[in-house]
């Protein structure tokens, strides 16, 4: 892995994060560049955190576990970005910082177990599915709204925000209006009373308009690694 390469473009990410915020009237730093690493061998991850990255994004409890272990030496903030299932809550738990992709009630109660049985206050994101495509993970509006009441009374989870992965496009401007309407909910929320900080949207493709719309995490993997092994 090139360190110089993985520098150069962890800089011009940056760089578009920050002209995306500035041209919305918003602060750079409002944004955490979350750098997904799946697929993406330790001395990568390393080389990212050389170059000032401290968020790895994984979508595999087992990968992460491996990761973790080969970089124990860096203090690592690791995020699960992939659905997680139910059989993993346990160890996911004792791993990520923050979990982007609950999606059920199932999981969240089993999160808030785990967590209270290691000592811990999980942070979570709800993932929101904006389009009813069966195959797609994520909840409806109304799922959401009782995620988040149930959420209150677990003492060991705390929701942080909001997630949503749009329909694939080669075209940023597509998810625009995907980026819009999870804001638009995400406010509606939160002068219900929910406190609701955060919203993880925009990928390598699209995280400039994430960015523009009011994204507070971007979750970017091939735009700072390069293209996956397919
Ligand atoms: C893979 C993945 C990303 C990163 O995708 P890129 O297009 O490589 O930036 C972001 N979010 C989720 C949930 C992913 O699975």
């Amino acid at each position: 892995m090139d360190e110089k390469l993985v520098a150069q473009r962890v800089s011009e990410v940056r760089g578009r994060i920050a002209q995306a915020a500035l041209q919305a009237g918003r602060s750079p730093e409002e944004v955490r560049l979350v750098a997904v690493s799946k697929e993406v061998p330790p001395e990568a991850i390393r080389a990212a955190y050389k170059a000032g990255l401290r968020y790895f994004g994984e979508s595999r409890l087992q990968e992460a576990q491996g990761k973790a272990q080969a970089l124990r030496d860096l203090p690592i903030r690791w995020h699960m970005v992939g659905h997680l299932q139910s059989n993993k809550a346990k160890h996911a738990v004792g791993l990520f910082e923050l979990i982007h992709s609950v999606d059920s009630l199932k999981l969240l109660q089993l999160l808030q177990r785990h967590a209270q049985r290691q000592g811990k206050v999980q942070e979570v994101l709800l993932q929101v599915k904006l389009v009813p495509e069966p195959t797609k993970h994520g909840l409806s509006v109304e799922e959401l709204k009782r995620l988040l009441q149930e959420a209150q009374g677990m003492e060991h989870i705390r929701v942080r925000g909001l997630m949503c992965i749009p329909p694939y496009s080669p075209e940023p401007e597509d998810s625009r209006p995907f980026y819009q309407r999870l804001r638009a909910l995400r406010d509606g929320l939160q002068a219900e009373g929910f406190e609701l900080p955060e919203l993880s949207m925009g990928m390598s493709g699209d995280y400039e308009v994430a960015v523009q719309e009011g994204a507070t995490m971007v979750r970017v993997g091939t735009a700072i690694f390069g293209e996956r092994p397919r």
